[in-house]
């Protein structure tokens, strides 16, 4: 049921742009008068191959940041840029882009205490609370700061919905509760209401990440999510994971512009602490269902202290380019990127310590260097430039892509689009092609005319509610307002029943998914993810020729970053 809703929302984002508005005179190409046919049947299945057993060997030690992986992998993406007949992508000349990155491991040096008058109460690290910061600094904390319950810390002016109702947290501590809300239609309360945050899709303001970047934009000292094992996906043992090492970006001010204390408190936790201030959490948590709620200040104040132990790592993206045709256009870009990196070392699993990552990503990384090849040897040249940028630390957080879109090396306004390869399919050909966030932008209507070509059609994410648009390096194009597209193998596998492709995506979570065991695989079947590779090829050929640039479909909670920037 849930699905025919969110499919009814798609269609309706579909039909609102093939109509004759402004967005259906965008220009979907025109595949018959481009070359690109012939340029991708060149996408060759051995040439990738050949390349991922490069990436995901041993001697490649799983591609961790800073370390002796890095090095080759680098090097290796130079090498076969040169090879591939591909220019420096940064404008100093160079194929690299410096990522410095800091690896910080906190630890609690004073514990969370929470106290009402003279009541007062300690929490218990990482049983109770989780807790860090991302400031580049010996310690942190927060001290008698004042807790205020911010509902889901969400202010989405495309919904009218703001947490926040003007009420200053700065120097506070708020506590938010965890995805975006899940309001439940006025007409079936057994379903949710499909106006408000994507209904059961997940959208950005329900990323634990949002939450903190929100609150340190409001000057909160400290936020904390209260952990819910149904509404975050995964159970709190994922959020202790968080209490080792974590990679940062560093920036100029040394992280000093985040908040103080980042962190969640377990559902236990939290009921404990509005109990203590005599409110009953579950109630409030109803109340942050609705546009009217407002943040509701729990009278008692919090204090905890940090310590944290740093090192820094320079680690680099790598970038190449094809230059485009046209005097005008050469100077607009659309940037293809794919993550480089992976875990590297890790706890051995059957005696086997090297995560080598052969689908996560290295197979993306080598279909990017093929349709790298494609662009090369393209002829026409396609008017606009093409960027391929290899990131860095996407398993960190997605971190190489965030630097690269803080600092870009080309103006996001000449920016046209942003294409992600994360993964790859190896299991052999497929009716469709899955779009993760599907109705997104107008590079949706590229991709389903190139998929026409092939015969293919499109399919929405059938994990909508997991969030898998913002966990892709694409996710930080998108956040300062390129359009970004990032698919997902389809799912009617040819001469495959319906459940084939279950079967598989579940064995692969639950056997291969960031362990040493991903790695190349007797049965791959690289044919699907050939013809993959020549559809992104084409919505990048033929966005780069295209007479207006994609746009977001209206609605969507990044349109209003891209216009504000146009009208720059
Ligand atoms: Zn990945």
């Amino acid at each position: 049921m849930k699905r025919t809703l969110l499919t009814l929302v798609i269609c309706a984002a579909a039909a609102a742009c093939s109509g004759s508005d402004e967005a259906a005179q965008a220009p979907p190409a025109q595949p018959a008068a481009s070359p690109g046919a012939q340029v991708t049947a060149n996408i060759d299945q051995n040439a990738i191959l050949e390349r991922i057993k490069v990436l995901a060997s041993d001697e490649y030690e799983g591609r961790a940041p800073g370390t002796k992986g890095e090095d080759l992998t680098v090097k290796y993406l130079i090498d076969e840029s040169k090879t591939l007949g591909l220019q420096p992508g940064n404008p100093d000349g160079t194929y690299v882009q410096k990522v410095p990155l800091v690896g910080i491991t906190g630890a609690e040096a004073r514990p969370l205490t929470v106290t009402k008058g003279t009541q007062k109460k300690t929490y218990k690290w990482a049983d109770e609370v989780v807790a860090w910061t991302r400031r580049v600094a010996e310690t942190a904390s927060i001290e008698d700061s004042d807790i205020i319950f911010a509902g889901y810390g969400v202010e989405a002016p495309e919904y009218n919905w703001n947490d926040f109702k003007g009420v200053d947290v700065k120097g506070k501590t708020i506590v938010v509760l965890v995805n975006d809300p899940q309001v439940p239609s006025a007409a079936d309360s057994s379903q949710l209401d499909d106006t408000l945050f994507n209904g059961k899709a997940m959208t950005y303001y329900g990323r634990w990440t949002y939450k903190y970047e929100k609150g340190a934009e409001l000057g909160a000292a400290g936020v904390l999510v209260v952990h819910e094992t149904g509404p975050a996906g995964y159970p709190f043992e994922v959020v202790q994971g968080f209490l080792g090492e974590r990679f940062g970006l560093i920036a100029d001010d040394k992280n000093m512009s985040k908040a103080a204390v980042e962190g969640w408190l377990s559902l236990d936790a939290a009921k404990d602490l509005f109990a203590m201030a005599g409110q009953d959490f579950d109630a409030l948590k109803k109340q942050a269902l609705s546009r009217d709620f407002t943040p509701v200040p729990l009278g008692l104040k919090a204090s905890l202290g940090l310590r944290n132990t740093m090192r820094t790592i320079d680690s680099q993206n790598v970038i190449a380019k094809v230059d485009g045709s046209d005097a005008r256009l050469k100077d607009e870009y659309v940037i293809y990127s794919s993550h480089w990196d992976h875990l590297g070392v890790v706890p051995p699993v059957d005696g086997d310590r090297i995560a080598n990552g052969a689908l996560d990503n290295a197979s993306g990384v080598a279909t990017l260097l093929e349709i790298g090849r494609a662009f090369a040897q393209a002829q026409p040249k396609p008017k606009r430039s093409i960027l391929f940028l290899f990131v860095t630390a996407e398993e960190q957080g997605l971190l190489g892509s965030a630097h690269y879109a803080e600092n870009p090396l080309y103006p996001l306004e000449k920016t046209v689009a942003n294409i992600n390869i994360d993964g790859v399919n190896q299991w052999g050909r497929t009716n469709d092609l899955t779009v993760v966030g599907m109705g997104a932008s107008d590079l949706d209507d590229y991709l389903r005319d190139a998929a026409a070509t092939q015969n293919r059609t499109l399919n929405p994410d059938p994990e909508s509610e997991k969030g898998f648009y913002y966990r892709s390096d694409h996710f930080n194009f998108a956040k300062v307002g390129v359009p970004a597209l990032y698919t997902d193998t389809g799912t009617k596998f040819v001469g495959k029943d319906d459940a084939f492709s279950k079967t598989k995506r579940d064995e692969y979570t639950a056997n291969d998914y960031h362990k040493p065991s991903d790695e190349i695989k007797a049965d791959w079947d690289l044919s699907g993810a050939v013809e993959d590779a020549k559809l992104m090829f084409l919505v990048g050929y033929n966005v780069a020729n295209a007479d207006r640039m994609p746009e977001w479909k209206p609605g969507n909670e990044f349109r209003a970053k891209r216009d504000a920037m146009m009208k720059k």
